[in-house]
């Protein structure tokens, strides 16, 4: 089964994500998470995406979708991926399409988690307070550009799989339970 988990910054797919990667043994491929990995060992790649990541911009498609490829194809994705925070643009999109068809994968269904704007802000927050400040864009304004970028490149996402009769949407604003609760319901 592979699931792309779509929402806004803050919405809440990386923690649905792990959920099913516990409960389901699938793989969660974050382009967020591959990208930070890239900075912490000083790739070139990291020294590359850093500052636009900082700055709330999107890394290039190429970058992201070579990123993707590369893992698809180890063995530990045979059981199914879970796509958190990609694809991200209408090329991304077209991209992935084409990686899933090469391979003769199905895309079984794409998740819309969806909060409140001013709820992601709180969260962003409360998050950033957490971590202690590790995720140098979790910030008031960096989340400002990076809702702005959400709204003109990955919105557009939604009519997109809503035209292939893959998308649903769950809640965000109930608890982590409740809207794992909603998303094995759609899993079945
Ligand atoms: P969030 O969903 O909380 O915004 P992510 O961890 O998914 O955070 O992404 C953090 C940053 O990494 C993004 O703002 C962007 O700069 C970069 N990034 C992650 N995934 C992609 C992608 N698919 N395409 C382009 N840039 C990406």
């Amino acid at each position: 089964m592979n699931i792309i988990l779509f929402g806004a910054p803050g919405a809440g797919k990386g923690t649905q994500a792990k959920r099913l990667v516990e409960g389901r043994g699938l793989v969660q491929l974050s382009t967020g998470d591959m990208l930070r990995a890239a900075i912490d060992a000083g790739t070139e790649l990291g020294l590359r995406a850093k500052d636009i990541m900082d700055r709330g911009d999107l890394v290039s498609d190429d970058i992201i979708l070579g990123m993707i490829a590369e893992r698809m194809d180890s063995p530990e994705c045979a059981n199914g991926v879970i796509l958190d925070g990609f694809p991200r643009t209408v090329a991304q999109a077209d991209g992935l399409g084409q990686m899933l068809a090469d391979r003769d994968w199905a895309l079984d269904h794409v998740i819309e988690i969806k909060v409140d704007e001013a709820a992601l802000f709180a969260r962003i927050e409360t998050r950033a307070a957490e971590t202690g400040g590790t995720r140098s864009d979790d910030n008031a304004e960096t989340l400002k550009k990076r809702l702005a970028v959400y709204h003109e490149n990955t919105a557009p996402l939604l009519p997109y799989y809503e035209a292939k009769g893959l998308m649903r949407t769950v809640d965000g604003m109930q608890s982590i339970d409740e809207v794992g609760q909603a998303i094995d319901s759609i899993l079945g």
